[in-house]
């Protein structure tokens, strides 16, 4: 079809209502134009007369405060206007929120820290792009971390990582991610190494309060924590130890009274406990759906989303390679050395000879540059994926954002995220 051809439909939007659709169909794109009044994405505003293009997986709700028409052009899959939304809820959270922003500026406090929880799909990442955006736009530089290792929405899957957030959200790229702060996990969920998982919120928590003391407006900003939809035995264990490490003031929970009832009981008194309901635009999505979003993020990080990059593919020695595992297979406790707890072999790097089981393996660079270096705790450079490995000539081909060579004594972190590179 050509742009011509493409029909376009108007949709007129009442007060405090939202547009919404889903691009499934492959390789398909739709533009949205505001015409009439004021709109936005997720809390990032639409510019009148700007078209804004979304391709397929776009899950979409634009919502409107004071009313509003909108020019859609192309197909989709679903589309309809709902006015059964929580938005003036969200909104009311953050007006708390920048109450406790306003109280340190006064104070000379650390404005508010705020955890987001609740099961999978009931929209916690969505909510802390609003939070964030609503923030931005009124001139606050909140620190936004996300410790979901199952997504991975700032980093790649298998990593927890934390930004800076300065300006709002671009529609179509996300937020601005120059230098996140990232630590490797290695694994799609916390469950599978939860010694690790504890130790990198301990360290990220530490950092993203300290880096906040030095600076007035960055402290009073506060911060933003996206959370994984593990919500129930161990998972619940890790979402407390998050709320502590990270001295969480207020925790917004998702759509589930049981988790709400459930922090209310274990958190200190002071930390307040808000239930939310989910929005009805959430759409589940199926195990292989999730999938394809891990696959997606891998991807962007390599070849780019909008903005194309044109990653490198290098060999590298087998013998150039200083490639390291976290997690000892356990020792019977009687095997123990004096002083060790069975669970510290969780923790402990072990090296790793390269051999075709790396293939298609995602593998993080770290800045740690010598085991004598707290490695696990040490933030990561970037990523290279094995592409290819011949036992032969004792080379690994890789996938890499930058030109060859590897940084020479940076140490190589083996993740379990595996990515088909099918460029
Ligand atoms: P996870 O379990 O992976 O952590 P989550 O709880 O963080 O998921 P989101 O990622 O925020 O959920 O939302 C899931 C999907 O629903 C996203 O694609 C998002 O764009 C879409 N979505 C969120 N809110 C709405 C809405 N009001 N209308 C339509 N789609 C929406």
């Amino acid at each position: 079809m050509t742009e011509e051809t493409i029909t376009a439909k108007e949709y007129k939007l009442d007060v405090e209502s939202e547009l919404r659709f889903e691009i499934e169909t492959k390789d398909c794109k739709v533009s949205v134009e505001l015409k009439l009044g004021s709109a936005e994405l997720f809390g990032t505003e639409l510019v009148k007369g700007k078209a804004y293009e979304f391709h397929t997986g776009a899950k979409v709700a634009i919502f409107t405060y004071r009313g509003c028409t909108l020019e859609v052009r192309g197909e989709t899959d679903v589309i309809y206007i709902s006015r059964e939304t929580p938005m003036i809820q969200y909104l009311n959270c953050h007006a708390a929120l920048e109450q406790m922003r306003e109280k340190a500026e006064e104070e000379d406090t650390l404005g508010p820290i705020a955890l987001i929880v609740g099961p999978t799909d009931v929209g916690k990442s969505t909510l802390c792009k609003i939070f964030l955006n609503y923030a931005a736009r009124m001139n606050r530089r909140p620190l936004y971390c996300d410790i979901d290792v199952g997504q991975g929405t700032l980093s790649v899957p298998g990593m927890i990582a934390s930004i800076l957030v300065e300006r709002p959200a671009s529609l179509t790229e996300g937020f601005s991610q120059s230098a996140p702060l990232v630590y490797h996990h290695g694994h799609r969920s916390p469950s599978e190494n939860s010694a690790l998982y504890k130790m990198i919120i301990k360290k990220m928590a530490e950092v993203a309060i300290t880096s906040r003391e030095s600076n007035k407006g960055l402290k009073t900003s506060g911060i933003i924590i996206n959370t994984c939809g593990w919500v129930k035995g161990a998972g619940y264990k890790s979402l407390l130890h998050a709320a502590e490490e990270f001295q969480v003031d207020v925790i917004f929970v998702l759509d589930q009274e049981r988790l709400y009832n459930e922090l209310l009981r274990d958190v200190p008194s002071k930390v307040k406990v808000v239930l939310l309901p989910k929005s009805g635009g959430v759409v589940e999505r199926s195990k292989t759906q999730r999938g394809e979003a891990r696959d997606g993020r891998i991807r962007e990080y390599f070849y780019g989303g909008r903005s194309p990059l044109y990653p490198f593919s290098f060999d590298v020695k087998w013998a150039d390679m200083r490639l390291y595992k976290i997690g000892a297979p356990a020792l019977p406790a009687s095997c123990l050395p004096i002083g060790m707890k069975p669970e510290d072999h969780l923790t402990k790097l072990v090296p790793v000879a390269p051999s075709p089981a790396i293939l298609h393996h995602l593998i993080s660079i770290s800045f740690a540059e010598s085991l004598e270096d707290d490695v696990l705790c040490t933030n990561i450079m970037g990523f290279i994926c094995v592409t290819g490995v011949d036992p032969e000539r004792q080379v690994v081909t890789v996938l890499s954002p930058q030109p060859r060579p590897l940084p020479p004594n940076n140490i190589l972190l083996l993740s379990d995220i595996q990515f088909m590179d099918s460029h």
